[in-house]
């Protein structure tokens, strides 16, 4: 049974300012660096009152196959923050992800993961990086809609919605200008994803256009990951899609020196759960040694989002300067600024104790902004007109040595009177009309069918026109593709909204 257990630490019911927060203790290291940074917050005067639930390996072990129990989700939908310690996920087959439920379940679209260079201090090839990662969290191809299609194909379908660009990329302006930050570069695969991709990009671009005093710039994904990689100084904020995120965002963790130093927030409308990027590290768990510093950092972005910013950077500075003064825990490898390693608690101790100093060399954290949360809001769209103009059918066909043309001519004599069959792909290359016999086929073939032209006549002259296809069209031509004993697998209804066409040519269309 799931547990709810009040903890008086910061809990000051006087204080009638204090935010309600939900706290998990985690997995392995998890307790032992919750327990340190709760200590900080408290001395450092956070007003917050705590609500625990539990997560993670005894939930899991209970039965529950996400992790957390049914009752749990009541109290992380009241309170407005979750602080979060790493959880073990069991290794085998029945098990999800707790934070892809919570993301899911929470509606938590934005991934933001700062992240910052302590160099010389914490050794890191590039001491002068400083930069914010925001990552959309929900949907592109982590929408989890997969299927075999036949003997040979698995597709995994990319979904990209406007409301979720838009809402993640003003989220990623608005923190960029509340940061004092001065750059924003969008990263997307619009040369090859025109239509995903692109939809990314454009709504990059019109949201940059409202804020003129922040530089935006677009990169491809490859090139770019390549460049933050190799002078991750150059960026500022970037912001991009959840894969090229996720990978973007374990790249930039590594290179700036320790896993143990990164805090990262995921962002809703009404809730955001914070919490170190990395994991609950059972080769050390219970040994009083882990860095607490990623939890604390995580700890300052949620005041932040709290709007106790100027507690968050009291905590931060007093980060910096432990780590100036050399006090190190072990996972921070040899600096020769290194004047005591330190485990756990202690560390927190010199945390504690430097409260108010500031960083001697380090760039100390910004003055707070102690607005709170950044809210976005979405602009409704006028709906386009939207008119079907054909359809992809999709076959499994693996006859006839995989001919292309013989397909192509049985379909041709089935089109009927209102479709025309326009071509054949197989993976994306057209193989009909005038393929190729170089070219390797599978057994998954799309057919694309589209309004017959009719001829029109305008201002006096005839022209052909496509014309638009009632929907009742296509299940009649499917009806008769089936008649003539092909395996229709699945179909994409091919439009054109506000007169513009809205799906990809085939390669070699
Ligand atoms: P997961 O597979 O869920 O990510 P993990 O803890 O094994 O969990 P990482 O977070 O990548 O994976 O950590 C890798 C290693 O880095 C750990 O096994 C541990 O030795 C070390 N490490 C990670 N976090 C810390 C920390 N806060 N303090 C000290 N060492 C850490």
């Amino acid at each position: 049974m799931e547990e709810h257990i009040r903890d008086s630490a910061l809990d000051t019911s006087a204080n009638h300012d204090a935010a309600a927060i939900t706290v998990a203790r985690g997995d392995g290291i998890g307790r032992e660096i919750m327990e340190q940074t709760l200590r900080l917050l408290d001395a450092a005067g956070a007003r917050l009152r705590i609500e625990e639930i539990r997560v993670g390996a005894a939930l899991y072990q209970a039965g529950h196959s996400s992790g957390i129990a049914p009752e749990a989700w009541e109290t992380l939908r009241r309170n407005p923050v979750l602080l979060k310690a790493p959880i073990t996920t069991p290794q085998g087959g029945g098990y999800k992800s707790l934070n892809v439920t919570i993301r899911k379940t929470l509606g938590l679209y934005a991934n933001v993961r700062p992240v910052r260079a302590f160099a010389p201090f914490v050794p890191s090839a590039h001491p002068a990086m400083d930069l914010i990662i925001v990552r959309e969290n929900e949907e592109d191809l982590y929408a989890g809609i997969e299927h075999q299609q036949t003997a040979e194909v698995v597709q995994c379908l990319k979904l990209v919605s406007r409301p979720g660009c838009e809402r993640l990329i003003r989220y990623a302006f608005e923190l960029a200008r509340r940061a004092g930050r001065r750059k924003v570069t969008c990263m997307t695969k619009d040369n090859i994803m025109k239509l995903s991709d692109g939809l990314f990009h454009r709504v990059f671009d019109e949201v940059a256009a409202e804020y003129p005093e922040l530089q935006s710039d677009h990169a491809i994904i490859d090139i770019g990951a390549a460049r933050l990689a190799a002078s991750p100084e150059r960026f500022d904020v970037v912001v991009t899609l959840n894969l090229y995120g996720d990978i973007l965002s374990d790249i930039v963790a590594e290179i700036a020196g320790s896993v143990g130093l990164g805090g990262s927030a995921n962002v809703g409308d009404r809730v955001a759960m914070f919490e170190a990027i990395h994991g609950s590290a059972p080769d050390i768990a219970g040994q009083g040694k882990a860095n607490p510093a990623g939890l604390m950092q995580a700890a300052g972005l949620m005041l932040t989002h709290l709007g106790q910013a100027e507690i968050a950077g009291r905590m931060g500075n007093a980060l910096l300067r432990t780590l100036e003064d050399g006090i190190h825990t072990a996972d921070l490898g040899h600096s020769s600024h290194t004047t005591r390693r330190v485990g756990t608690e202690a560390f927190t101790d010199a945390v504690i104790a430097r409260l108010g100093a500031s960083p001697r060399s380090l760039a100390p954290f910004p003055p707070g902004d102690n607005r709170g949360p950044v809210r976005v809001r979405t602009q409704a769209l006028a709906k386009p007109k939207k008119q079907l103009v054909g359809v992809d059918v999709f076959l499994d066909w693996d006859a006839s040595d995989r001919q292309a043309n013989v397909l192509g001519e049985a379909l041709q004599a089935v089109a009927g009177d209102s479709f025309q069959l326009k071509m054949i792909s197989n993976r994306g290359v057209k193989v009909y009309p005038g393929g190729f016999p170089e070219t390797f086929c599978t057994d998954h073939w799309r057919c694309r069918f589209v309004s017959r032209a009719a001829s029109v006549s305008k201002d006096g002259d005839a022209m052909l026109q496509s014309q638009p296809l009632a929907r009742e069209q296509i299940p009649e031509l499917l009806m008769r593709i089936a008649a003539a004993g092909f395996d229709c697998i699945k179909t994409e209804h091919l439009y054109e909204f506000d007169g513009t066409r809205a799906y990809s040519l085939g390669q070699g269309e």
